[in-house]
């Protein structure tokens, strides 16, 4: 288990400027990317080569999206296979990290703008392993959710985030997962193939929502309702955006911003995904 011991062996080991833990968005597209080996999964495990070994993991993820804000609390989170419609193969995946309740508890009490549920029901659910068994197969690291208030606008979510902020100095890597575009029903299913297809307005948005990142103005992110049509039919739902506020929320004044995997699928996903730091 994690101790307070463990995140002052994290800040202990690096040099000043290497003490903050970057934050990642991860677009983690169809549940497939767990258990193949695409372009984007490959990325995925030359991040975590990238970046500092983190004490523990926390994940915002679009699949918990929940009346009230929850972190999981037990000691090993089952892995929950919430699909369907796909090989046997994907639901056999178990991803034995533990959790942290002392981190859980931990973090429960760094938020104060809304009483965190420490639950014991849920685990991690495809948004957050079908990416971190490629980045740390070895499932050694303790990894947690945060869900998403589903009942709460996104001002609420990138200020929630804010709360967060002193995790990364005690080395836990907080992911958000989702997708920037994410329309399934108008995905165009003959062109899953096809390398980097996306609609006009998906291409559009999203160079959109890069330079907005990249120009640190995230006002017009949150207020994402207000960019027009092409907004309306990236984001019909707000659960795999709003993953992205958290991961914004969390910017420090001297985070380099960076994309990976930014590409298109099926016309209307794209996997586009952000490093902070
Ligand atoms: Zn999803």
């Amino acid at each position: 288990m994690t101790t307070l011991s463990a995140f002052n062996n994290f800040t202990n080991g690096l040099p000043e400027q290497e003490q903050l833990m970057p934050v990642l968005f991860v677009g983690h597209g169809s549940p497939m990317n767990g258990i193949e080996d695409t372009e984007f999964s490959r990325r995925w495990t030359q991040m975590a080569k990238e970046i500092p070994t983190p004490a523990a993991v926390l994940v915002v993820s679009a699949h918990w999206f929940t009346k009230g804000t929850k972190i999981t609390a037990m000691d090993f989170p089952p892995t929950i296979h919430d699909f369907g419609g796909f090989p046997q193969e994907l639901f056999d995946v178990q991803y034995p990290a533990p959790g942290d309740p002392v981190l859980a508890k931990e973090t429960a009490s760094l938020i104060t703008s809304t009483q965190v549920e420490l639950n014991h029901d849920w685990g991690l659910d495809h948004g957050t392993w079908t990416i971190v068994r490629h980045m740390y197969p070895d499932a050694k690291i303790p990894v947690l959710q945060l869900s998403i208030d589903y009942s709460q606008g996104p001002q609420y979510h990138y200020d929630l985030a804010k709360e967060l902020y002193s995790l990364r100095r005690k080395g836990v890597l907080i992911i958000g997962s989702g997708n920037m575009v994410h329309n399934l029903r108008m995905v165009a299913w003959d062109k899953l193939n096809e390398e980097n297809y996306g609609y006009d307005w998906a291409i559009n948005l999203n160079d959109k929502f890069k330079s907005l990142i990249l120009d640190g103005n995230h006002k017009p992110l949150i207020n994402f309702s207000e960019l027009g049509r092409d907004a309306q039919l990236a984001i019909p739902t707000p659960e795999h955006y709003l993953p992205l506020l958290y991961t914004l929320g969390l910017k420090g004044s001297k985070d380099n911003v960076s994309f990976f995997n930014d590409k298109a699928v099926g016309g209307s996903l794209t996997m586009t995904s952000v490093k902070l730091g």
